[in-house]
């Protein structure tokens, strides 16, 4: 595996493969592998004459007091782990040479950003549309492959590729969970191991939502108040939202139906932890195999 952390070496890299008409998958990450990661490198693997994985922890989209400085970072593991899994070649810059002295432009999603966690996060989105347009820019990828696990950000992404001509297909793959349900985040190593335990309480409020759905309840205001009680029965839990919406534009459901979804975000102690299940279209039994 070849590890690369000029922007215009990749670039030129990139236009390479191009020329030869190798197909190009990128899986754009901030590292600290897990297996979340690793489900979409496999995948873009089967799929792609040439693996990209860019590792960045990208400065603009986290916001002042968030967890920048002490997000987990472990790029020797990291290596190894991509090795494992046959990249071709990680991508790995400097926010210097990402944001050179003058950088001056952004991309902004409007409405989809708007809501859910945009709406907790000035910032956030339009910190990760600047640097995946760049990505794709750099990357010059066929396809690019995002994890459901970041709901949004998925949608996010895939708006900006249509509105702004990227000509690549975004991948959205499934959530990857722990045994227990906990979807698996490098954020979850901030936890201690009673936080972790009380973590589930995220899958479990989603795992409530699915049961209600299968009942025959398609109430909004129901799923809310359950998810919420199952949520807040753990001490350490402070909820940010729960929310249903329509899978494409992320508003608030009237009536829930198969193929809303569950979107929930909630604080435990001071991680912030998000998680979400598409409503009647997933099998979230606890110990269920990662869906
Ligand atoms: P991150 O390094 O957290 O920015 O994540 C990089 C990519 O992996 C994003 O597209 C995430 O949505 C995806 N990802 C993170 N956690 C999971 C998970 N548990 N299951 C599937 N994909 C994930």
């Amino acid at each position: 595996m070849e590890i690369v952390t000029s922007p215009r070496e990749m670039q030129t890299k990139a236009e390479e493969f191009r020329r030869k008409k190798l197909s190009l998958g990128l899986v754009p990450t901030m590292g600290y592998f897990h297996e979340g990661h690793l489900s979409l490198i496999r995948r873009a693997r089967a799929d792609c004459d040439v693996v990209v994985v860019s590792l960045f922890v990208n400065p603009t989209q986290f916001g002042a007091g968030e967890d920048f400085e002490r997000y987990p970072r472990d790029i020797e593991r990291d290596e190894r782990l991509a090795t494992a899994e046959g990249v071709d070649v990680m991508f790995a810059p400097e926010a210097t040479d990402m944001y050179a002295e003058g950088y001056t432009t952004y991309v902004d999603v409007e409405r989809l950003t708007e809501v859910l966690c945009g709406a907790r996060r000035p910032g956030h989105f339009r910190g990760v549309a600047t640097v995946v347009a760049k990505l794709l820019n750099i990357c010059r990828p066929e396809v690019a492959y995002f994890g459901r696990k970041d709901y949004q950000q998925a949608q996010v992404i895939k708006r900006l590729a249509a509105d702004l001509n990227y000509g690549v297909k975004i991948e959205v793959l499934p959530i990857v969970r722990e045994a227990d349900g906990l979807a698996m985040s490098s954020r979850n190593s901030y936890l201690s191991p009673e936080e972790r335990r009380q973590a589930t309480c995220l899958y479990r409020a989603l795992a409530r939502a699915q049961a209600l759905f299968a009942e025959g309840e398609r109430r909004p205001a129901k799923f809310l108040d359950e998810m919420a009680a199952v949520a807040k029965a753990e001490p350490a839990a402070e909820i940010d939202y729960i929310e249903i919406v329509h899978p494409l534009e992320l508003t608030p459901v009237p009536k829930v139906e198969a193929g809303s979804v569950a979107a929930l975000a909630a604080f435990i102690n001071k991680t912030r932890l998000i998680d979400n299940t598409i409503i009647g279209e997933e099998d979230l039994k606890v110990g269920a195999r990662p869906c």
